[in-house]
């Protein structure tokens, strides 16, 4: 059998770039730029886990990733480093507008993987927002949004943004995740989700991470994804 996290269905004779990165088990051996690994340093982590290891070099390398792994094995890493890495390498900034959009479930996990994003990419000069709706002005937002390099979201705020703010332009997207996309799909965002993937270029990097791949993960995966490596990590216990 092949070892948990091993890339499955694709032969890894050595000889793929990605390769030479399967057996680097630290962040700073990664091929990334100083300014992750700095605020990777200083926000404290060093070791990667399973599923960064396993989906790390593949994501780096440009291609679609759909990656299982249980809650709190260490996936919003797994994204966020990628997406900084690509508006980096893009040279991304302010005037570029939108690069990369990051959905989550609920506000509250939107939340905690803009504190992530904000604390690793403390050295990048990439600007980025949290759209989630509630209490917060949307009117304030829709004057900002097109400054963001990086959106933070949920599905249903989003939509409303691409449905009514003028000039919302996500047409120089370059990477789009979809984080916890079991949660998303099971409070009923199907057809939101639909809907925004519809509106996004197709020419892109594509992140689905869940914690389980159920019926409805994989019709999603179908519809977003590109031959994407398929990543599935359970840890032993
Ligand atoms: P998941 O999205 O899979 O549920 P998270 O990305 O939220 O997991 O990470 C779970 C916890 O593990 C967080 O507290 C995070 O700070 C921590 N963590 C993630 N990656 C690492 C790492 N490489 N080293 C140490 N702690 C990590
Ligand atoms: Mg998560």
């Amino acid at each position: 059998p092949l070892p948990s996290g091993a890339p499955i269905g694709r032969v890894d004779d050595g000889t793929t770039p990605y390769s030479r990165y399967s057996g680097v088990t630290v962040f700073k051996q990664l091929p990334i730029s100083q300014k992750t690994k700095d605020g990777l340093r200083e926000s404290k982590y060093v070791k990667m886990t399973e599923i960064q290891r396993a989906s790390l070099p593949h994501a780096l390398y440009g291609r679609d990733i759909l990656g299982a792994a249980k809650t709190g094995s260490g996936k919003t890493l797994a994204f966020i480093i990628p997406v900084l890495e690509k508006l980096y390498r893009e040279r991304y900034n302010r005037e570029d507008g939108v690069g990369s959009i990051i959905l989550s479930p609920t506000r509250e996990l939107a939340s905690q993987t803009f504190d992530v994003l904000r604390s690793v990419g403390r050295h990048h000069n990439f600007s980025a927002g949290l759209l989630i709706g509630g209490h917060k002005d949307v009117d304030t937002e829709k004057e900002r949004v097109n400054e963001m390099n990086i959106l933070v979201c949920t599905p249903g705020r989003l939509l409303q943004h691409m449905d009514q703010t003028v000039n919302f332009d996500c047409s120089q997207l370059q990477v789009l995740v979809l984080d916890e996309a079991d949660r998303i799909l099971d409070v009923g965002f199907k057809n939101t989700l639909n809907a925004i993937i519809s509106q996004l270029p197709k020419r892109r990097q594509t992140f689905l991470f869940s914690a389980t791949q159920t019926k409805s993960v994989q019709d999603l995966a179908r519809l977003s994804l590109k031959d994407p490596e398929y990543l599935s990590v359970h840890e032993e216990s």
